[in-house]
């Protein structure tokens, strides 16, 4: 499986044997999400990493193929998910966030075009061959929220200390930050 996600075929070929590849992999194998996971959890303290944060598993499943009879426009159908853990930016804490794309994608080449197809988006390739895991890596890099915050609001350590004046007090910390992040 690791190997026909990171093989290079060109996307004609992919499609004429309607490859179905199977999504199993730690993010420690997808260096560009894996970067900008670690650059994200780098604002917390060096013992607050999460431990095995580079083993979250993406899984999923791509399914190559032609969107017309006459087979010319080669697809593929993306269905991924992933777990990360990254740096709340309401209270600095880090949790787990999931993550989950879906498309239906024309594989065109740069200046190509394929009409009545409303129901796909393009995805442009710049080589003529294309490396299954980069859509996959990109549509999850795509996926990543502009700034993450705690999904449960209740675990969300800003938002329980501002639901009472109590905790303000005991965590003159917290308030701080919250202040902080309030400022940007
Ligand atoms: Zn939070």
């Amino acid at each position: 499986m690791a190997n026909l996600l990171r093989d290079r075929r060109t996307a004609a070929e992919w499609a004429a044997v309607e490859q179905v590849i199977e999504i199993a992999e730690e993010l420690s194998g997808f260096e560009r999400l894996r970067s900008i996971v670690e650059a994200d959890l780098a604002a917390l303290e060096a013992d607050g990493m999460p431990a095995g944060w580079r083993d979250a598993v993406i899984a999923g499943e791509l399914e190559f193929g032609f969107a017309d009879a006459q087979q010319r426009v080669p697809t593929v159908r993306c269905k991924v998910a992933v777990t990360v853990d990254a740096v709340c930016q309401r209270c600095l804490e880090v949790f787990r966030l999931p993550l989950e794309t879906e498309a239906k994608l024309l594989l065109l080449g740069l200046e190509e075009t394929a009409e009545g197809y409303d129901d796909h988006e393009v995805w442009e390739l710049d080589k003529s061959t294309l490396r299954p895991q980069d859509i996959v890596e990109e549509l999850l890099i795509m996926a990543l929220p502009f700034s993450a915050m705690h999904v449960d609001l209740e675990s969300c350590k800003v938002l329980s200390a501002a639901a009472g004046d109590h905790e303000d007090r005991t965590k003159p910390f917290a308030a701080l930050r919250a202040q902080m992040i309030q400022d940007q």
